[in-house]
């Protein structure tokens, strides 16, 4: 069951409202990565998990990403307070909340989308949402990382510190979480992965780019039991194209080249 406590998780100070940057701050309250999808995500998974444990790993953060909720829309509302003040700059930060919202806050992310269940990612296999939500959690500190950039508000930089350094916290727990089950890696669900095509890399995007880029190796296909195979499309007949194509861009380089000295 939930029980409401009225206290903030965490202070929230703001000295100077900013309606433009109290939009910005719904994406952490209705946005893809935002503080509803969290606590959706982790308490459903919750609902699903038969490890006791890792259940109430799952219930404990799910319940804490609530109390995030209350505190980034508390600071949202904050920043949005002049539109309730017939303030016309105000509110032409955003009409909709102005307008239809009177300068509330609602489930909508930075540009006024509505939160959807499809940002949620719920399989119902442990070990796959676990991954879900370490990368969940890297979102979700990356966008208040940004949302720090874009403020200057000392009380509000306050804040989403303290909600950044819990998606690290989080990020850290499920990651933790994910080990202790001793899986193998990349073993995912119960079906072997085909021997000897599980092993092969393709090398599908080939020639030389504009900028330079070329064919990379690296462990992601070299050593580690990689065999990096040439592409499976030009392997079935269409290798003059690809010979043509890169014979094409290459004197289209060397005459790019040419020209740059002449100007240079
Ligand atoms: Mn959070
Ligand atoms: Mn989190």
């Amino acid at each position: 069951m939930y029980h409401h406590i009225k206290k903030l998780m965490y202070t929230v100070n703001v000295g100077t409202p900013d309606p433009r940057f109290g939009t910005m701050l719904l994406e952490q309250f209705g946005g893809a990565n935002g503080e509803l999808a969290a606590a959706m995500q982790y308490s459903v998974q919750g609902l699903n998990c038969e490890d006791l444990a890792r259940k109430d790993l799952l219930m404990d953060i799910g319940t804490e990403e609530l109390s995030h909720l209350e505190v980034v829309g508390t600071l949202a509302r904050m920043h949005l307070k002049p539109m309730k003040k017939k303030d016309r700059d105000a509110a032409e930060a955003d009409p909709m909340i102005a307008i239809a919202g009177g300068g509330g806050v609602n489930l909508y992310n930075s540009i006024g989308d509505p939160w959807t269940a499809d940002y949620l990612k719920i399989t119902g296999e442990l070990d796959v949402d676990l991954r879900s939500n370490i990368a969940a959690e890297a979102r979700a500190k990356i966008v208040y990382e940004r949302l720090i950039d874009y403020c200057e508000d000392a009380g509000s930089r306050d804040a989403l510190q303290f909600l950044m350094t819990r998606e690290i916290t989080h990020m850290k727990a499920f990651t933790l979480a994910l080990e202790s089950l001793g899986k193998k890696p990349f073993s995912i669900g119960r079906i072997s992965p085909t021997p000897g095509l599980v092993d092969q890399y393709f090398n599908d995007s080939t020639g030389q780019g504009e900028m330079g880029e070329t064919d990379a190796r690296g462990p992601w296909n070299e050593g580690n039991g990689w065999e990096f195979v040439n592409p499976p499309a030009l392997q079935h007949g269409v290798q003059h194209m690809e010979q043509n194509l890169s014979t094409k861009s290459t004197s289209a380089l060397e005459a790019e080249k040419t020209m740059r000295k002449k100007t240079a």
